[in-house]
């Protein structure tokens, strides 16, 4: 299989007006934010500023109180019904989550499978292809993250970076429009930060939709078509590397990069 019949064509994303808040604790204050096709936006912030509530919230693992999320233009967990939004069912969300990929930073992998079975289980377990089909898709993509040696160990027999390399194929297996990535690298040991990183800059140029949730200011401003700046639950600015790592308007972000640079 060729690397551009492996990936999928970059979805848009639209973030609408999102509120979340648990009891009075206000998480997200107003997101609104587009990704469009192919783009790789990273979205920096301090801890608890709420970037990992958005990207559940663009994956529908946490419903918005207010607002909300498309994928090409297609509602994500409701749709509208007359001036109403109506809930989708369980599985009308799982369908949809398929074409969103989502990478944890602590990898997530199934212990008790191989490797290649990680990679190949998310298409046999929704249909999309018979068991030879998805593991000759898994043996592909482990290929492409470098991999390839891997197929039969399981993940405790291997590095953090390793693992994460598995996690990314693992999220590929569905061909999303887009990936989310929430902190890819902060649980790995230092020397194994780059070997991730790369990985995620080739699919950077492949023309997948990605969102990036990191600490690691070099590496956005190598590959980020946008940097989003969010704190206490609103963003604070964004736009190209070039003006808001280099020359941020708000103090908060001068604060914030000043800190992690
Ligand atoms: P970040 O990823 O930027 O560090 P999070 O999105 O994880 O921030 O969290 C933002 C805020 O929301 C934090 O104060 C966190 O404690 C709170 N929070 C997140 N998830 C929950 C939850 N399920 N219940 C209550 N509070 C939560
Ligand atoms: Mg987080």
């Amino acid at each position: 299989m060729t690397a551009e019949t492996l990936l999928s064509t970059g979805a848009t994303v639209e973030v609408h007006d999102v509120h979340k808040w648990y009891g009075a604790h206000r998480v997200l204050n107003g997101v609104d934010l587009t990704v469009r096709p192919g783009e790789v936006t990273v979205i920096l912030g301090p801890s608890g500023s709420g970037k990992s509530t958005l990207l559940r919230v663009i994956n529908h693992l946490e419903k918005p109180e207010i607002g909300h999320v498309s994928l090409d233009g297609e509602l994500i967990g409701v749709r509208r019904q007359g001036d109403r939004l109506k809930e989708l069912s369980e599985r009308a969300i799982l369908t949809q989550r398929g074409r969103i990929g989502f990478v944890f930073q602590n990898f997530n992998l199934f212990p008790h499978l191989t490797v290649l079975d990680n990679v190949a289980a998310a298409p046999v377990a929704t249909g999309r292809l018979a068991k030879p089909a998805a593991l000759e898709l898994a043996r592909d993509l482990l290929a492409r993250v470098g991999l390839a040696d891997k197929a039969t160990a399981y993940p405790r027999q291997l590095s953090g970076g390793q693992q994460q390399r598995v996690a990314i194929a693992r999220a590929l297996a569905l061909r999303p429009g887009v990936i989310l990535f929430d902190e890819p690298t902060s649980a790995l040991d230092p020397e194994l930060v780059g070997e991730v990183l790369s990985v995620i800059k080739d699919l950077a140029t492949s023309g997948t939709t990605l969102v990036i949730v990191t600490h690691e200011i070099g590496f956005a401003r190598e590959i980020a078509d946008r940097v989003v700046f969010i704190d206490g639950g609103r963003i604070v600015e964004q736009g190209p590397p070039s003006e808001v790592l280099d020359k941020p308007r708000h103090e908060r972000t001068r604060d914030f990069l000043s800190k992690v640079l």
